[in-house]
């Protein structure tokens, strides 16, 4: 029985908006710029890195997606902000966030098909959960979910039926800060450019990271995690019909870099997930359990959004909310369609 309201805790209204956008990557900037207020630094975030700092990160991002730089741009302009102003902005050195919980993802094949559950759990005092559907010009069709920085998505599905979604994890940093891809763009370019989970993981393992996350990445055919670290980057296959991701790492050449940091939480949840997958649990239900808990009620963290999808049918659905609470409601499938064309 769930009796808390947490969003009203921190006196935030949040903004489950939805957006259904195409055409050039500046012009979706300009659009989303435009709808959302001024970009500003968020309260538990570190200070930003120097700006030569953040232009380099912001290079590596342009080597491998340039479209994302327009839509900066486009952002920027829009919001009469300057452009290096808001690179410096979404390019975060320190995530430390202090045990403030975290995500919990799981993908599993069952009657022959793969399907996803995904919660998205962090302070009630993230006001932007905008739901977005892009179909650039120039960039593969995509749904999903942004957070506090623009440009990225937390988690998502392309027309292709690729799902991936993050996970920050509390690790060491490297004494020596070398630029990389911000977390928050890792999940917007696999969605933007890969067809499938081999293509991902290419690029994902490829590419330098600048912050500690894990990635979950799933398709028709198959689903691995991707743990990522400044340091290094390792493929965590499934053992079994189903793979669980959450704040930690599993792989033995990642988890020295956690220290002793407690990973008791995270480690609940997975095993908690993995025992109702074993039970046979709809994943709906896996979302809304609150033993570990996997459905987050604490006063300043919570569920702040859930997505499943079955990435055979195309098919997805998120709830703006802890999902014990708020439904889950079907979205249109990523496609150069607009949602508003009939399709179903
Ligand atoms: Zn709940």
């Amino acid at each position: 029985m769930c009796t808390t309201t947490p969003d009203h805790t921190d006196n935030i209204s949040p903004d489950y908006r939805v957006f259904d956008l195409r055409g050039a990557h500046f012009d979706i900037g300009r659009a989303l710029g435009q709808a959302t207020p001024r970009f500003e630094n968020m309260p538990w975030w570190s200070p930003s890195p120097p700006l030569d700092f953040a232009l380099a990160c912001a290079a590596l991002v342009g080597d491998i997606h340039p479209p994302l730089l327009d839509e900066s741009r486009g952002y920027a302009e829009a919001q009469s902000l300057h452009y290096e102003d808001l690179l410096q902005g979404v390019c975060r050195l320190s995530l430390r966030q202090r045990a403030v919980g975290g995500c919990t993802s799981f993908a599993l094949r069952r009657d022959g098909r793969i399907v996803v559950g995904r919660n998205y759990d962090f302070r009630t005092l993230q006001r932007m959960r905008l739901r977005i559907r892009l179909a650039p010009d120039a960039a593969l069709p995509s749904l999903g979910m942004q957070g506090s920085m623009p440009g990225g998505r937390y988690d998502g599905v392309n027309a292709h039926g690729l799902f991936v979604s993050l996970h920050v994890v509390m690790a060491d940093e490297p004494e020596e800060r070398a630029p990389g891809v911000p977390f928050h763009q890792v999940p917007r370019i696999v969605l933007e450019r890969c067809r499938t989970v081999d293509e991902a993981v290419d690029l994902v393992a490829r590419m330098p990271h600048l912050n500690a996350f894990n990635y979950l990445l799933a398709d028709p055919a198959r689903f691995v995690a991707v743990e990522a670290h400044p340091a290094r980057v390792r493929i965590v296959e499934p053992e079994g019909d189903s793979l669980v991701v959450a704040n930690h790492y599993r792989h033995p050449d990642m988890v020295a870099l956690q220290g002793r940091r407690d990973r008791s939480a995270s480690g609940r949840r997975a095993a908690r997930v993995e025992k109702l997958i074993a039970m046979g649990a709809e994943v709906e239900t896996i979302l809304r359990d609150h033993v570990a808990p996997l459905c987050e009620h604490r006063p300043h963290n919570s569920t702040l959004w859930s997505v499943v999808a079955d990435l055979d049918a195309r098919r997805v659905a998120y709830a703006p909310g802890m999902p014990c609470a708020a439904a889950y409601r079907p979205v249109a499938w990523p496609s150069r369609r607009s949602s508003s064309d009939g399709r179903a």
